[in-house]
């Protein structure tokens, strides 16, 4: 079967773990420091806070920011649960704002829309959290000057994106937002098999999510509230979490951001490769804005509106064909535990008639061209098979 993502592993990602392993720290030690500094290299962020996944990250981002109960977070219905449960593990309130149907990323319009109701009935966000869908940067510029308007704070969840750019600024250096958050699972750009970071340009968010992370327990002395007692002392400051990366994880994330380029780039090559392979295909391939480089860490195909009813049958005769396609996302807010929350099918119509008809082909840096050649056949096929117009 390919898969539709997998990490790529070489000798000295393997190395890297290894040294870590036969050294004096296997967590809290020079990697975790080392794998911050690289995080800092890559986006320009004043700081970066690893963590152990992104969900921690997104947590953290939160509380670090001052959502509580009473606080209302809004991002995007076509996105991993994460961004939205974050909130709800702040006893925040959720909402969501549609997506644009050609990139697929939180609407600024829709936004704008919403935003202008929303201080009519006087629950304006506190923060939004948009999400760069499969590598793409959102407008981040007409979000922030949303922002800025209205107030509200905003974390990136770029957790697909890291290596990209926008507005010729790597995604992460927080130039738009307050804090922006990556992933290291498995599937995304670079791994450290579960990890996180959240990134800022604001020294005191960098000091309580760095607090947050730990138990809320601080050994500066700076911080502390009552005078030392002896070098054992320390001080818990609020209710915090384990939520630390260990050593092992994070000196393979500095071998593998070193790498991080020729991923992105080797996803880049791919991608446009199957823009070429399917262009005559009934398909709708991804959009690219002009202020944006994707790190494309999905491709998604959407079958033409009359085919929505056999994804179903496309998709399983993908999997029968050993191509292991997936479908990226199902709307959070038709979720059993959001629709408990008040939400409903019909609340974000271009995410669920995105959703309806969308399937992620394949693509990671090992995939090749012999693979996705592949994939392409058994797509085509698959579609001949399903009725597609030709
Ligand atoms: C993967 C993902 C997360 C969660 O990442 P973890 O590191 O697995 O916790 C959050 N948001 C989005 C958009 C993701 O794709």
């Amino acid at each position: 079967m390919i898969p539709y993502g997998r990490q790529s592993i070489n000798a000295d990602d393997v190395a890297a773990v290894l040294d870590v392993l036969r050294s004096d720290w296997i967590t809290q030690g020079p990697a975790g420091e080392a794998f911050e500094a690289s995080l800092t290299a890559l986006t320009g962020a004043s700081h970066a806070v690893a963590v152990n996944s992104a969900t921690s990250a997104l947590h953290l981002a939160c509380l670090a920011l001052g959502v509580g109960p009473g606080s209302m977070v809004w991002t995007s219905p076509n996105t991993f649960v994460a961004s939205a449960n974050c909130a709800r593990m702040c006893g925040a309130d959720v909402d969501f704002v549609d997506i644009d149907p050609r990139t697929w990323n939180l609407d600024p319009l829709a936004l704008a829309r919403k935003l202008q109701v929303a201080k009519r009935n006087g629950r304006l966000p506190d923060v939004v959290i948009p999400v760069h869908f499969g590598g793409q940067s959102c407008d981040m510029r007409a979000i922030r000057s949303l922002g800025q308007e209205y107030g509200f704070a905003i974390i990136e969840d770029a957790s697909h994106a890291v290596g990209g750019l926008y507005d010729g600024s790597p995604v992460g250096s927080c130039r738009y937002a307050d804090i922006a958050v990556f992933s290291f699972h498995p599937v995304k750009i670079v791994t450290t098999a579960e990890g996180g970071a959240a990134l800022t340009n604001q020294d005191a968010l960098a000091t309580r999510l760095r607090l947050l992370r730990s138990h809320g327990i601080t050994r500066e002395p700076t911080l502390m509230e009552q005078p030392g007692t002896g070098p054992w002392y320390y001080e818990q400051l609020e209710l915090g979490y384990n939520y630390r990366m260990t050593d092992l994880q994070a000196a393979l994330g500095v071998s593998q951001l070193k790498r991080v380029s020729t991923f992105v780039s080797e996803r880049q090559r791919l991608a446009a490769r199957y823009d070429r392979l399917l262009a005559d295909l009934p398909l709708q391939t991804g959009y690219s804005i002009d202020d944006a480089v994707s790190a494309l860490h999905l491709y998604p195909v959407l079958l033409v509106p009359g085919m929505a009813g056999r994804r179903r049958a496309v998709f399983d005769a993908m999997r029968t064909g050993g191509i292991g396609v997936n479908v990226h996302y199902i709307p959070v807010h038709t979720q059993p535990y959001f629709r408990r929350l008040g939400f409903k099918p019909g609340d974000f119509p271009v995410a669920e008639d995105y959703y309806s008809r969308a399937l992620s082909l394949p693509l990671y840096p090992d995939l090749g061209d012999a693979g996705q050649d592949r994939v392409v056949a058994t797509l085509r096929a698959a579609l001949a098979a399903a009725g597609a117009p030709g």
